[in-house]
């Protein structure tokens, strides 16, 4: 059982640094992520964790400099939003679509992570993870299709596949469920709540005043494993 302060990245005591993937994982899900990758070699798809276990300062890096307007925001179709033309409210939710609430990160438990096949990627191409890169004409295409085929056979699942009001589908984003799945139930809004305060995350007040909806559309608001 992970605890509140691992449950939301605050301590890393439960992750452990994998030397040769350069990454930070939970120990059952390093060892299932490199039995994934020996599987993934057999069919020529080179897996790469562009991103594993994040802490809470780090996610707040990422939503801090979003909320600034020094990172780009989104539309729900991949468009590049004005910063300038949206108040509080619009600024977290749009944030939200694209990027956990500090705290709230499933990047904090060790147990997910972003995927790549650095095989298919050309000389020079920089990786944007977005939607279309999964598509049939985008470079991921293969990838989307091999995960399609293959990860119902593995203890991974991608919890972020629907659309609509939460998270938008995020197709290259793993969940070892052995783990993540407890990880999803021993989180609540109070400790989410215990997390956030008095920790310099940018638009506090707006998020405060509407955390049990951001909680459950999304963090409660994920795809179930199979
Ligand atoms: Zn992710």
């Amino acid at each position: 059982m992970l605890s509140a302060a691992q449950l939301t990245g605050r301590k890393d005591s439960h992750v452990l640094p994998i030397e040769e993937l350069g990454i930070q994982l939970h120990p059952l899900t390093a060892q299932a992520f490199l039995a994934l990758k020996a599987m993934a070699a057999d069919d020529g798809i080179e897996l790469e964790a562009v991103s594993a276990f994040r802490t809470f300062n780090t996610q707040r890096e990422i939503w801090n400099a979003k909320y600034r307007g020094d990172r780009p925001l989104y539309d729900v179709d991949g468009v590049e939003l004005e910063h300038s033309v949206l108040n509080k409210s619009e600024l977290v939710t749009t944030i939200l679509r694209w990027s956990a609430l500090p705290g709230a990160s499933r990047h904090h438990w060790g147990t997910d992570l972003d995927i790549i096949d650095r095989a298919a990627v050309p000389e020079g191409y920089r990786v944007r993870l977005m939607k279309d890169e999964f598509a049939s004409d985008g470079v991921f295409w293969k990838l989307g299709d091999w995960l399609d085929s293959r990860l119902s056979q593995t203890d991974f699942y991608r919890p972020y596949m629907g659309s609509g009001d939460g998270i938008q589908s995020e197709p290259w984003h793993l969940s070892f469920a052995p783990v993540s799945v407890q990880a999803l139930q021993s989180m609540t809004i109070a400790i989410l709540e215990e997390a956030l305060a008095d920790s310099d995350v940018l638009g506090l007040d707006t998020i405060s005043a509407q955390l049990p909806e951001i909680f459950s559309q999304y963090v409660l608001n994920v795809s179930d494993p199979p």
